[in-house]
């Protein structure tokens, strides 16, 4: 699971609305963040950058290689 852990969330909506593909929603109970679609996680890290209290936690599991130059 790319996207791996919401953890100190005070839901600015921050992660939800610079999410491409969605994965993030907003709980209507609690009023914070929750991985709601973690399989469509395409490892951009954008979600994590803009929260303002580093709440969101990304393993690199599924993080691509860096590209050899080719000669
Ligand atoms: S890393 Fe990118 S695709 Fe994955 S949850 Fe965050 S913003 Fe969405
Ligand atoms: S950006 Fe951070 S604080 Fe804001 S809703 Fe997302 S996880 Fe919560």
């Amino acid at each position: 699971m790319p996207i791996h852990q919401i953890s100190g969330c005070i839901g600015c909506n921050a992660c939800i609305e610079s999410c491409p593909t969605d994965v993030i929603k907003l709980d209507e109970a609690t009023q914070k963040a929750v991985i709601k679609y973690p399989e469509d996680c395409q490892i951009c890290h954008l979600c994590r950058l803009y929260c303002p209290v580093g709440a969101i936690t990304i393993t690199p599991e599924k993080s691509i290689p860096v590209m050899v130059s080719w000669r």
